[in-house]
């Protein structure tokens, strides 16, 4: 009969004790002096990284080798310095521009800069044979 009556006074004050719960349910960062708290595991796992220099993402830009502590900020990085200014690339230098009509004009350019010292050596020694 007692051993009732407790079981069923347990369970009325179990509604409050549970949102008591949740709040210690939070995963607080074990490193000392930081007092940071998180909803979840994921979360503390990305807030550790900053603790221990962890970066586990590569930039995959060839010859860029930045490392970044989540995927979201190697992703803007990518975005913002290897794509967002030059996604336009000269098919000849590889020179990138951020307009295609820049490319375009840069490229026309570009294969003038390589061709004009044959041709005008060429037009050259017809002159002075002339
Ligand atoms: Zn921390
Ligand atoms: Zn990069
Ligand atoms: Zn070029």
């Amino acid at each position: 009969m007692w051993n009732y009556l407790s079981n069923v006074e347990e369970s009325s004050s179990g509604t409050p004790r549970k949102k008591r719960n949740r709040k210690r349910d939070r995963y607080s960062c074990p490193e000392d002096g930081c007092d940071r708290t998180f909803r979840d595991k994921y979360e503390m796992t990305n807030h550790l990284r900053t603790h221990t220099g962890e970066k586990p993402f590569k930039c995959d830009w060839p010859g860029c080798d930045k490392y970044f502590t989540h995927v979201s900020s190697k992703t803007q990085h990518y975005k913002s310095v290897h794509m967002k200014y030059v996604p336009h690339k000269c098919s000849k230098c590889g020179k990138g521009f951020t307009k295609p009509s820049q490319m375009k004009r840069h490229e026309e350019k570009c294969s003038l800069k390589i061709y004009q010292p044959e041709m005008w050596n060429e037009r050259k020694r017809h002159l002075e044979k002339d």
